[in-house]
């Protein structure tokens, strides 16, 4: 089977949150098991492929499968992917129909005639729009199936009426049963409402969005799509996530001997200030820090938190929580860690000398933080909400983590004292960073649910 596979980020080669970790390892995934695969993502600042012309980049990894990076410097030579703190680059819409036309164009000139073009979310969601408008009648595609994974429904790329001439197509397509959401352009409603199928990233999320509490104002769109809307919950690419191969962590350690897990933790409260005490409970998070994740009711209860536990925290995102965090940070200094920044390897370190992990959530549509602190011995503490309900079970119902189902901080306060009783009992605490860190959420399972929805896909009328 052939595919294009279209994507904003990367990873490694460029990384904001869970999409790039997903785009970093379906694709490679799909070619283990035979599929042909061209990558696509802009060619941004810092990338270098292994040969560049003036339109593309590219980089060969194996004979299935090649990144292709789409080039255009002043609109992805840039600070950033999207934006800055100051918002959104004014031109997402210029920049991101340029990519997906480029797309396009440069399979054609290829002679790659895909079976599959799969987008993900609306930063790519043009190059579906294109090909059931402008390439409708354009032959080379005429048996591509169109596949769109939607990460988050909160991000739709939404732009300004007066920008639609911007996309080259026809103002018919400016309305309600196309682009048009309440008076804007919506790129995610018209990937939506053109692919052959849509996905989002766990079957819980996919149940939700069919509804107007999760929705974001597309609840109605997606419910039409009927049998066509599916939900494939991510996994976690083990050549990247492994306590036992990882090279960022102070010392490697695997499910077979989690000792090394408690040098991870020492050193991990020597390098940042806190208090170096192996009763002392250690709660990491990273993050985007938006509303989305949970930090409202976090912030709410953290003074208490940080009254009896040590918290590290490694994210960027609003303002708003910035400076609420930097505060705490003052006020806590030998029980709080903060990092307001991206920083991969720190991550890493995180994941590994952690005791537990917050992901209080008021969304999350898969959530891939929860999966990789199962693999560092690490344990979840979520809210019961999207790809959380799909991965986490509670500890007394003897699944993995602890889940609170009333997104309060209140509610959460009482999860993480509830966790820490467990870390009181050792015996009961190993047994369970035992019995976690065995969990297995490999990329090959979930490939072969990729590969069964394509094949469905092409089998549509
Ligand atoms: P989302 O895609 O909504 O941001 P996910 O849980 O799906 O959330 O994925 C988040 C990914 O991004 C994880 O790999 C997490 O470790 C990583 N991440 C988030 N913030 C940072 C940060 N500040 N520094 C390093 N990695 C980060």
């Amino acid at each position: 089977m052939k595919v294009v596979f279209c994507s904003s980020e990367v990873f490694p080669f460029a990384k904001t949150g869970g999409l790039a970790d997903v785009s970093g390892a379906l694709p490679f995934a799909l070619a283990d098991k035979n599929c042909k695969v061209k990558v696509f993502m802009p060619l941004y600042k810092g990338i270098s492929p292994q040969k560049v012309n003036d339109d593309f980049g590219i980089t060969k990894i194996n004979s299935n499968i090649e990144i292709i990076f789409i080039k255009n410097d002043s609109y992805f030579m840039r600070g950033s992917l999207y934006g800055t703190s100051a918002g959104d680059y004014p031109d997402n819409l210029e920049r991101f129909s340029f990519y997906s036309q480029k797309v396009i164009e440069i399979t054609k000139k290829m002679n790659f005639r895909p079976d599959i073009v799969h987008c993900n979310d609306w930063q790519a969601s043009g190059v579906i729009i294109y090909l059931k408008t402008k390439y409708k009648d354009d032959s080379f595609f005429a048996n591509s199936k169109t596949v769109l994974t939607v990460h988050n429904l909160a991000y739709q790329g939404l732009f300004d009426k007066d920008k639609f001439p911007v996309l080259g197509i026809s103002w018919d397509y400016f309305s309600v049963p196309y682009l048009e959401y309440y008076g804007k352009i919506n790129l995610l409603k018209g990937g939506i409402v053109f692919s052959d199928m849509v996905n989002t990233v766990s079957p819980t999320y996919a149940r939700q969005v069919q509804d107007k509490e999760y929705g974001c104002g597309l609840d109605g769109v997606l419910k039409e799509k009927g049998s066509r809307l599916t939900g494939i919950l991510n996994a976690i690419d083990y050549k990247v996530w492994n306590p036992s191969k990882d090279r960022f962590i102070y010392k490697r350690y695997s499910s077979a001997a989690l000792d090394g897990k408690y040098v991870n933790k020492s050193r991990f409260q020597k390098e940042h200030g806190l208090t170096v005490k192996k009763g002392n409970f250690l709660i990491g998070m990273v993050s985007r820090l938006a509303e989305q994740k949970g930090i409202d009711i976090l912030s709410k209860v953290l003074n208490s938190v940080l009254g009896k536990y040590q918290v590290v925290i490694l994210g960027t995102g609003d303002e708003k929580y910035h400076k609420i965090l930097k505060r705490k940070a003052r006020k806590y200094r030998d029980s709080f860690s903060l990092h307001l920044k991206f920083d991969e390897g720190l991550a890493h370190r995180i994941y590994a000398g952690c005791d537990a992990f917050l992901m209080p959530s008021r969304f999350e549509p898969c959530g891939l933080s929860q999966m990789i602190s199962y693999k560092y011995a690490t344990v979840p503490i979520v809210n019961h909400t999207g790809g959380l309900v799909d991965t986490v079970m509670d500890y007394n119902d003897n699944g993995g983590g602890f889940v609170f189902n009333d997104y309060s901080g209140k509610a959460l306060s009482k999860t993480i004292d509830r966790a820490y009783g467990v870390f009181c009992d050792k015996k009961r605490w190993s047994a369970l960073l035992k019995k976690i860190s065995k969990y297995n959420f490999s990329w090959a399972k979930t490939a072969q649910e990729y590969i069964n929805m394509y094949k469905k896909c092409l089998s549509l009328p």
